[in-house]
């Protein structure tokens, strides 16, 4: 009896972590430059390989993220780019 129901937990983990690693790595079900940020902090490109559009101060990068929050009731936020030195606008979440 003991042994059926230590195979049961062991099936059910091994479910579980075939889930989370799936969670985690599979493809992404999305949101378009939803994942762009969660790709690195200063991303340059947006999620399909296009340059991100690029501000020359945090203010206006700041500005547009604000605009594109409100209009798509989400949040964005403004970041430096390492690899142009400008700014660009990212997806939070
Ligand atoms: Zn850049």
């Amino acid at each position: 009896m003991n042994t059926v129901l230590t195979s049961l937990l062991v099936i059910f983990f091994a479910f579980a972590i075939l889930f989370i690693i799936f969670k985690s790595n599979g493809p992404g079900v999305g949101k378009g430059t939803g994942r762009s940020i969660k790709r690195g902090a200063s991303s340059h490109v947006n999620i399909d390989g296009s340059d991100k559009k690029k501000y020359a101060t945090i203010e206006l990068a700041s500005a547009a993220a604000a605009r594109q929050g409100a209009r798509e009731h989400s949040n964005f936020a403004a970041y430096r780019c390492s690899q142009c030195n400008g700014f660009h606008v990212g997806h939070t979440r």
